[in-house]
């Protein structure tokens, strides 16, 4: 008897501990990290991880916040906080209590920050600029200390095409100068964020935190340094962003707070990459479930933005972003992928926090109505609305990349550009398409078009005259050469004179070759050119059909008028101006931007073999 009750005595305290230490409650981790007061939408959804975070009862006590709702989930170690911000809450710290039996198991002290009221922060980006796109990890390393940090997985190997080469964003603001003086006036960076993946981190699409830059780029507070910097220099930022995937190695990969937080099917399931099934008039469900639900890849999870909790977890993180970092712009990467009603409702909650704000969607589609659906204020027939504010012009960009390659003929050469510009009527607003005739998931533009520099100055010429925004990838205004059947690593080399130790520096003219320098004083000519020409940045396009080969346009404004001529043939033309009349007006005079030339007479004007030519008109 005396046995059996020791016995009992000790079984009930080894249940006591065992209950006691299953029940440690603590908190990891609240996302966002931190909010702001007087926010337009005063709802925050707080999301708190932490050891059976869900065994306790929040409380807070502090002036304007009310927590309106707490919401368990499948995992005992989320929580779901929906909290109200009133509109006379004033910024500071206050105490996020987590009680079990009426003590306090957990506190998290949570700041609500005061607002940037900095009045030109957000504003978007226009026709007046040109966006830079660089790969991080490829274009300057600034700091070799943080190659390899200790938490990271993968560490840097130059020599694997596909590895971590060190680049980071100090690297990059010590080029901004670089930058400035190339012509350009954005920058989006392919993504900073966590990348803590095994192999293949470089690229920055496989993210494994939303809410830290990744340590081998910097810090968070780099990040917000580094654009503010870019401001002082007159350099938009535009941040890429990621909203249908996040890298497997996320910190809950093993513990979901719920099972359908991703897209689960049975056994693994690719994405049949078919964006157009999503506004598809006869697409079978098996085909747009495949596309939407289906992983981009082994190493990307996809997300289940038809979760409200996800949907909120995922708009937060990109307002966060911009309230913190004062953000011009996004990117959003593959934009068909994720649900598009979440899609829309995101593009409302960025537009309603900020009006003049700018996001470009990566519709990856080759015909000019696809892409349309996607845009904003597009009438779409199944009574889709986007609200999303700019475009990639992939139809153009597939154009480009075989007009100046070609012969010219009814439907060849600059013909295939006029065809793609006639079709702009499917677009509720073509200027704010963002052209490009390259970027980091395809060949590069040089090898394109058979690393012809004549080929080059016709394609850049067109690209930063005609309608839209035009964006350049990295180490194009330096003919860099790849090819993406070759591995991605290809097209995404270093920038020669990132690394103390390259050979030539290619961000000094002295470490271009001949050939580099000059196609990068043709593009700076143009670029700078562009950046105080309203007609080029906002007039009014009207083209000609090609003829014997010369593709003509205008773009008119206000007074001012802009006449190109893309000679894409291996003659000279000399083209009579007589049936560009209503577009000369009464100017008698021109002047070319690229070679200063000038016209006192604009009957006949010869334009050089393979040839672009620019001229203002003046009376
Ligand atoms: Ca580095």
């Amino acid at each position: 008897m005396k046995i059996l009750s020791k016995s009992i005595i000790i079984l009930f305290l080894m249940l006591t501990v065992a209950h006691l230490f299953a029940a440690k409650i603590s908190v990891e981790r609240i996302d966002p990290p931190f909010w702001w007061a007087g926010m337009k939408n005063n709802n925050l959804q707080l999301m708190v991880y932490g050891s059976n975070i869900s065994d306790s009862k929040p409380t807070i006590d502090f002036k304007g916040i009310h927590l309106k709702e707490v919401i368990h989930v499948e995992s005992h170690n989320y929580l779901f906080l929906n909290i109200v911000i009133s509109e006379d809450a004033i910024p500071g710290t206050f105490d996020i209590d987590f009680k079990k039996c009426n003590k306090v198991a957990a506190t998290y002290q949570y700041e609500l920050k005061e607002r940037n009221q900095n009045p030109n922060l957000h504003k978007g980006f226009d026709n007046s600029d040109v966006i830079y796109l660089l790969m991080p990890d490829r274009f300057s390393n600034g700091t070799p200390d943080n190659d390899d940090m200790p938490r990271m997985l993968e560490k840097a190997n130059r020599s694997n095409p596909n590895g971590r080469h060190g680049g980071d964003i100090a690297g990059i603001n010590s080029k901004l100068d670089y930058l400035n003086d190339l012509g350009v006036t954005a920058i989006w960076l392919n993504p900073l964020l966590e990348n803590n993946m095994p192999a293949y981190s470089y690229h920055g699409y496989a993210v494994t935190d939303l809410y830290k830059i990744d340590s081998r780029y910097g810090t968070n507070d780099d990040f917000v340094k580094f654009v503010e910097n870019a401001h002082s220099k007159g350099l938009k930022v535009i941040m890429d962003m990621i909203f249908n995937h996040l890298g497997t190695g996320y910190y809950w990969k093993d513990d979901l707070p719920m099972q359908d937080w991703y897209n689960q099917w049975p056994e693994f399931t690719r994405s049949n990459y078919r964006g157009g099934t999503v506004s598809d008039p006869y697409a079978s469900e098996y085909d747009y479930n495949k596309m939407v639900k289906g992983w981009f890849d082994v190493t990307m999870a996809d997300l289940n933005q038809d979760i409200e909790f996800m949907a909120n977890f995922l708009i937060q993180n990109s307002i966060w972003w911009i309230e913190y970092s004062g953000l011009d712009g996004i990117r959003q990467d593959t934009y068909p992928y994720p649900y598009k009603d979440f899609m829309a409702k995101w593009m409302q909650r960025v537009l309603e926090e900020y009006p003049d704000f700018n996001v470009v969607g990566e519709a990856w589609l080759s015909q000019s109505p696809a892409v349309a659906y996607w845009l904003n204020n597009n009438t779409n027939k199944d009574g889709y609305k986007s609200h999303l504010t700019n475009v990639f012009d992939f139809p153009l960009m597939y154009a480009i990349s075989k007009a100046f390659n070609e012969d010219e003929d009814w439907s060849t050469g600059t013909a295939q550009l006029y065809e793609v510009l006639s079709q702009d009527y499917v677009y509720s607003m073509p200027d704010n398409i963002v052209t490009f005739a390259d970027n980091h998931d395809g060949d590069r533009f040089y090898t394109k078009i058979d690393e012809d520099i004549n080929k080059f100055k016709l394609a850049m010429a067109f690209m930063m005259t005609t309608r839209g925004i035009p964006q350049i990838y990295y180490g194009t205004e330096i003919l860099m050469t790849g090819e993406e059947h070759k591995g991605h690593g290809d097209i995404r080399k270093d920038f020669p004179g990132g690394w103390a130790d390259d050979e030539n520096n290619a961000f000094t003219s002295a470490g271009r070759s001949d050939e580099q320098n000059e196609a990068f004083n043709f593009l700076r000519r143009l670029l700078n050119w562009r950046k105080s020409n309203p007609a080029i940045q906002f007039g009014k396009l009207t083209h000609y059909i090609p003829e014997n080969g010369v593709y003509v346009y205008f773009k008119n404004y206000n007074n001012s008028t802009v006449m190109v001529l893309l000679n894409n043939t291996s003659e000279i033309r000399k083209v009579d101006t007589k049936r560009f009349s209503e577009s000369i007006g009464d100017n008698t005079k021109g002047r070319s931007v690229l070679t200063r030339q000038g016209w006192d007479n604009l009957d006949i004007i010869e334009v050089p073999a393979k040839s672009p030519m620019i001229i203002e008109l003046s009376k």
